[in-house]
């Protein structure tokens, strides 16, 4: 995780650096840190905390027009000012900032670096002072971080800067995501697109174990062994606008609004000139020739991997299974003959569901992945590849890239099936506009949530069938954000051990959406009401009873779980606002994961 900028030019850098760390703050917080060259040497300013606490640190006196910066999310050491990048080597000769993790780090420490004294309790550490203890040796500055790349495991996206050499950045990536950005008369590196997009919009992808060498004039792409890589650079889509926060007070709640306007995108995006829903037929008959999906995924995209399953199921019969990456790549399943694996992610970077890809492509098997991120890491690796055109999500919490990746999703599932039953076109926008009614209703969300979320220390979700899955998600969303010890269980479950944790007060959110599970779930609301709980129901309106207080409007069954996840997101941001969190980047978390 983390992100990493770095800027060559005619500038002062410190502007630039910083102001492209704030967009990639969502990567990692813990803390943060700039390097600055010029004439004078190297000036480092990096503390613990976010980017607005680093700019009371930087002495905004120092000019320079060579820097790299780095908003840290720790995997090695705590998050303090001395285990914060920039780190440098003993001679302080050389500057780097890391992303990723150094895997064989003890190794290396005993292999090369015995007498080297650290400052820091971090791994990246141990890449800095290799470099410099081979050019102590004798080798010149790229090779020793050729030489050094060689002899490291693990994943990586490096910015170097050599006090000796003013005009040059250093950059190399393994696993961990880096982009170079080409401008007019300097060049910028950074972690994905929008911490250079107000400065350029042409991109140089690195791809793994490449080195490049930048100056404000030019960008050389080797491989490790020193030969030069000739690559094209492509032209970035992003808009600048989509990455502001424009009149919201946070990006979740932006982003919860633009899901309707998403939804109603994807469809357009789906359709040919006929008006119809459409897809890649090389995906779809992919689909057809296997005889079994597997999805795999992580966290929310997992969730939308469930409803996704049960799609692919019920539209197109074909049989589905879905995993956990960090799960599956240990321990792998029993595969049927000819399977067919669909990779969900919203940054397409998540290392855990990249390792799976790995190794499922050297089993041969034929990759779709399902990404935000156009050029990501999956997005390149897989054979197939399917857009969400959700636009950048930027609070950590995902909201609209998980609606979009069900409907995608679920125009998979329709155009997979030799005869959809459902008119899939139809019902998506009748869902837009569901979700546009429920986003326009948010003072209810603000008050219930208010009464039964501002201070409680635990809560449940309760569902059955695909509310169960929508259950799992709504617990996912009130827990990241608001800190709250949220569980989301399957309805019928809960008598067989959880309804003991049921005491006065205790709120239970119950979901209702699918016929056949309505008296069900009611019943398990009466159980545990008759123990005390403060019950929320949220039902479709044809579903619904006149005490359910979140009424959702109808749409398909098959695409309930589009729109009941809203009010439980609007209920999160809420829950999350009145405990006075920090909603758009909660503790501990990071929202593209990039380390396994
Ligand atoms: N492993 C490094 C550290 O803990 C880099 C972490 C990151 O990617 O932010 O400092």
């Amino acid at each position: 995780m983390c992100g990493i900028v770095g800027y060559i030019g005619n500038q002062d850098v410190k502007e630039t650096i910083l102001s492209g760390l704030e967009k990639l703050e969502y990567r990692g917080y813990d803390s943060a840190g700039i390097a600055i060259l010029n004439g004078n040497g190297i000036n480092i300013y990096k503390d613990k905390g976010r980017i607005a606490h680093l700019r009371n640190v930087v002495d905004f006196g120092v000019k320079g027009t060579v820097g790299i910066g780095h908003t840290r999310w720790a995997t090695h050491g705590k998050p303090n000012k001395v285990n914060s990048h920039p780190h440098q080597s003993s001679t302080k000769r050389f500057t780097l900032v890391h992303n990723g993790i150094i895997e064989n780090e003890d190794a290396l420490r005993l292999e090369y670096l015995k007498d080297t004294k650290f400052e820091s309790d971090t791994d990246t550490e141990v890449v800095v002072q290799m470099i410099q203890k081979f050019v102590d040796e004798g080798q010149e500055v790229p090779l020793a971080i050729r030489y050094t790349l060689t002899l490291i495991e693990g994943s990586y996206a490096l910015a170097i800067l050599d006090q000796e050499n003013p005009e040059v950045i250093y950059v190399a990536k393994n696993k961990s995501p880096l982009l170079i950005g080409k401008g007019e008369g300097f060049n910028m590196v950074g972690s994905d697109a929008m911490a250079m997009i107000h400065h350029t919009n042409q991109f140089y992808e690195l791809h793994d174990k490449e080195f490049a060498v930048i100056t404000k004039e030019n960008i050389t792409i080797y491989n490790l062994f020193g030969m030069t890589i000739n690559r094209d650079y492509y032209i970035g889509e992003l808009d600048a606008t989509d990455i502001e926060k424009g009149t919201y007070p946070h990006y979740m709640l932006k982003e919860i609004d633009e899901q309707p306007f998403v939804l109603r995108r994807i469809i357009a995006n789906y359709q040919n000139e006929m008006g119809q829903l459409s897809m890649d037929e090389n995906i779809l008959s992919a689909i057809r020739q296997s005889d079994r999906v597997y999805i795999v995924a992580c966290g929310t995209s997992y969730h939308a991997g469930l409803v996704g399953k049960h799609l692919l199921e019920k539209v197109a019969s074909k049989p589905t299974e879905i995993h956990v990456s960090s799960e599956f790549v240990y321990n792998t399943p029993l595969l049927s003959e000819r399977p067919f694996f669909v990779f969900i992610s919203q940054s397409g970077e998540t290392a855990d569901s990249r390792a799976v890809l790995v190794k499922v492509k050297e089993m041969g098997y034929p990759t779709l992945s399902i990404t935000n991120v156009k050029g990501s890491t999956l997005y390149r690796e897989t054979q197939y590849q399917l857009l969400l055109h959700a636009g950048p999500e930027i609070a950590v919490a995902s909201t609209k890239a998980y609606t979009a990746q069900i409907a995608v999703l679920a125009i998979l599932a329709c155009k997979v099936a030799v005869t959809c039953d459902i008119d899939m076109l139809k019902e998506l926008s009748i869902a837009a506009n569901v979700m546009e009614a429920l986003c326009d209703n948010k003072e209810l969300y603000d008050q219930l949530a208010r009464t039964y979320l501002a201070t409680t220390r635990n809560c449940f979700y309760i569902g059955r069938h695909v509310d169960y899955y929508t259950c799992l998600e709504a617990a996912l969303k009130l827990k990241e954000i608001s800190y709250i010890q949220t569980e989301g269980f399957a309805a019928g479950e809960l008598k067989h051990g959880t309804i003991a944790l049921i005491e006065d007060n205790t709120p239970v959110i119950a979901i209702i959406t699918q016929e056949g599970i309505n008296l069900n779930t009611r019943s398990n609301i009466k159980e545990v009401k008759a123990r005390g709980a403060a019950v929320i129901t949220m039902s479709l309106k044809r579903l619904s009873s006149k005490t359910d207080q979140i009424i959702i409007g109808d749409v398909h069954e098959y695409l309930a779980p589009l729109v009941s996840v809203i009010p439980a997101q609007l209920l999160s941001y809420y829950a999350a606002l009145h405990r006075d969190c920090d909603i758009d980047k909660p503790r501990n978390l990071a929202k593209s994961v990039t380390v396994e």
